[in-house]
């Protein structure tokens, strides 16, 4: 145990470190920036920079970099050395204040959306003191918000940043209405559970598609799938027993809180879940966590995939954003013990649900990709249509609210905030439904539509930003009322018959879902070039400036971007397929009719009167699937090509969804037909039996 606790962390220059390394009033002056946000003057960091440089050597690190979060959704470092000339002919090791707080790289190559030319390709990285410096193999890694020569956030960081600091200044003016003023600043918390995969690393290095793009293209079922259910929660095999705990040593030693380790529904299918933390180290520990499961996997043989749909047939992965607020360390979504705990609650709770239903396009935004349309509404994650499932309990205070009536027999007044009639909230009542999009579970809200790649920024960016959003146009209307109760009684009554639409228990998996959803006004997105356009609308550029999340121009550079990585990411799936096909497939398929021809041939020679009915029939068959093959084949090369002369990346995604992607079902389809007709120990690239089913 004791080892676990010095291990924990003993890579992260944390706050004890902070304190018994850095001189007392740089240490204080350093807490005061990253805690509330203060200016950082350049002998802070020249001090802190000292003793992170001594304190990384100590550890044996060799080099430095600033470590952020490009529009790429990976990581990306330069490293740098920690050398110095001494102007003879050594070396000293230096690390300046200067060299801390900013850097700059030669960044034309990260995506950008236009908002910068490449002649000025210069990106600037500068310090996040808001989340800790690590050492990762052998070099200092400090985290840092990446933007451009003109300012403009070419990053996932500074948006989510921003938000923080929104969100804190609104559930303060809240709760100061509230009589609470002790607070300078909230912490919203998270913790994200990430599912993936993890396969032999000979099976991944041996299909194309699995290398080039962490998802099988094509593949014909395997006999067995998930149906008998006997993954999940089952036994850990020692190999990847092995990879789990050499994988929680090293989180540990990075600070990350990895607590929880399972198998999931389908064949080779996991999730590792952590402690929840505030929301910006989550988001740096979740990018640490994604980027260590494919190291460690691959010391321990292993390939592991976090694309959200490797596999056809059985479930793909996703992530589960948990998100709340607390202050104090009182987590403000937990329904308190005292009425005015209670109108609190509830009136975060309103903002929730007013911000949801009005912003369900920006929410839906958060999680497109390319990738993560094969999940939603597929009947294994949420649907793409947004809700809220609150549980029974709370629905049904909200229903007796909303009405003024009666929440159950032992109330007998209908139900007023802030005084003492509010019945107390059971905890432990929370439904599990699996098919919500947004779920209350007892004390914070889950966002379930997450992909498993994705970087969790942007979904907690928006969630941030919408949910400050809301509680500002509260704060605006109790802080000039002159009846506090009633006015609160009256918004969080509003809110509930304004808003009750976007709350939904039923299962969200049925077409009759699909059919209310419709009927009750909620967005259905299906695609992500249905979903995209949404996020430069009007409403969306006015919430983003108000709150100085993003300018207009900023976010029609993401929009681009995104468009570029939706196009892109077909575009390379089209392209694999097409060679996979005419290099890997068709050889093996035309030299097994070839085979059979011969056989034919062979067994007619020696005996005229043999019929050779299995050999004739399967060739047919064959020819018929090849043929098909071919035009397909052919169809796909040429919408390709195609599509790639279409100047509008909206329009161009438009095809892809429209076309390449029905077009390469439909290759599969053929491949995958002639897979089941052509021995195993032929077949050029493991089957899902092998991958799924590998000892
Ligand atoms: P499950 O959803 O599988 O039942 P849990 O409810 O135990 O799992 O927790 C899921 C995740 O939610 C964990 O990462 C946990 O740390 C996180 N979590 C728990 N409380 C909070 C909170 N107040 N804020 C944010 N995340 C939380
Ligand atoms: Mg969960």
């Amino acid at each position: 145990m004791n080892k676990i606790n010095e291990l924990f962390g003993s890579m992260v220059f944390n706050e004890t470190v902070m304190r018994e390394k850095l001189p007392k009033d740089i240490y204080k002056k350093l807490q005061a920036t990253i805690r509330e946000g203060k200016a950082l003057d350049i002998n802070v960091a020249s001090s802190v920079a000292n003793a992170m440089k001594d304190w990384a050597i100590e550890k044996g690190a060799t080099h430095y970099t600033h470590w952020f979060q490009p529009m790429t959704g990976v990581t990306a470092e330069k490293h740098e050395g920690f050398i110095s000339s001494d102007q003879t002919d050594g070396v000293i090791l230096e690390f300046s204040g200067k060299e801390l707080i900013k850097g700059e790289s030669d960044a034309s190559s990260f995506p950008n959306g236009g908002s910068r030319s490449t002649f000025e390709a210069r990106g600037y990285t500068a310090w996040d003191p808001s989340s800790y410096a690590f050492i990762k193999d052998d070099t200092l890694c400090i985290p840092t918000i990446f933007c451009s020569f003109d300012g403009s956030s070419l990053d996932k960081k500074t948006p989510l940043i921003r938000s923080l600091a929104d969100l804190n200044e609104q559930v303060l003016r809240i709760l100061r209405l509230f009589g609470e003023t002790q607070d300078k600043q909230i912490q919203v918390t998270v913790g994200s559970e990430q599912e993936y995969f993890l396969i032999d690393k000979e099976d991944f290095l041996k299909r194309d598609d699995l290398r080039l793009c962490g998802r099988t293209l094509f593949g014909a079922k395997s006999p067995k799938g998930q149906e008998m259910d006997d993954h999940y929660f089952g036994q850990l095999d020692a190999r990847v027993k092995a990879f789990m705990n050499e994988l929680d040593i090293e989180l540990w030693k990075l600070g990350v809180p990895a607590k929880t380790e399972h198998k999931e529904v389908a064949p080779r299918q996991f999730e590792i879940a952590p402690i929840f933390e505030t929301s910006n180290m989550a988001t740096d520990h979740n990018q640490l966590t994604m980027e260590l499961l494919k190291k460690v996997a691959d010391k321990h043989g292993f390939a592991c995939l976090l694309h959200e749909k490797p596999f056809k047939y059985v479930n793909g992965s996703g992530k589960h954003n948990n998100w709340s607020i607390a202050a104090n360390n009182k987590n403000l979504l937990e329904p308190g013990e005292t009425p005015q705990n209670n109108a609190r609650f509830l009136l975060f709770l309103c903002a929730i649900i007013k911000g949801v239903d009005e912003y369900q396009d920006l929410l839906r935004v958060s999680v497109a990709s390319a990738s993560n349309d094969h999940r939603l509404g597929a009947n294994e994650a949420p649907p793409a249509i947004i809700s809220i499932h609150l549980g029974e309990e709370l629905m049904g205070i909200l229903e007796a609210i909303e009405n003024k009536t009666n929440y159950d027999k032992t109330f007998d007044k209908y139900m007023e905030i802030g005084v003492d009639i509010l019945p107390k909230f059971p905890k432990d009542t929370t439904d599990r439904n699996r098919t919500s999009p947004i779920a209350f579970t007892g004390n914070k809200f889950e966002f379930r539509m997450l992909g498993s790649s994705m970087s969790i920024a942007c979904p907690n960016q928006i969630i941030n930003t919408i949910v400050a959003e809301e509680l500002c146009q509260f704060a605006d209307e109790l802080e000039k009322s002159d009846d506090f109760k009633k006015t609160l009684n009256h918004l969080i009554r509003k809110t509930i018959k304004n808003h009750k639409r976007i709350l939904f228990s039923g299962n969200g998996y049925t077409d009759e879902w699909v059919k209310e959803a419709e009927e009750r006004g909620l967005y259905n997105l299906k695609t992500t070039p249905d979903t995209l356009p949404y996020y430069t609308s009007q409403k969306n550029i006015d919430l983003f400036a108000k709150h100085k999340i993003l300018t207009s121009q900023e976010m029609h550079s993401r929009s681009e971007i995104l468009f570029e990585n939706y196009n892109k990411n077909i575009y390379v799936e089209g392209s694999v397929m097409v060679d996979m096909t005419k290099k890997k497939f068709l050889p093996v398929i035309l030299d097994y009719q070839n085979q059979l021809a011969q056989t034919i041939i062979a067994k007619k020679k020696a005996c005229e009167s043999l019929k050779c009915h299995t050999e004739t029939e399967m060739l047919k068959k064959m020819e018929m699937h090849c043929d098909s093959l071919m035009q397909n084949l052919e169809i796909l090369e040429k919408e390709l090509a195609e599509t790639e002369k279409i100047a509008s990346l909206e329009k161009r995604s438009r095809a892809m969804a429209d076309i390449i992607v029905p077009c390469m079902d439909q290759l599969r389809a053929d491949v995958d037909a002639l897979e089941l007709m052509i021995p195993s120990s032929l077949w050029p690239v493991p089957s899902y039996t092998d991958i799924l089913f590998h000892e």
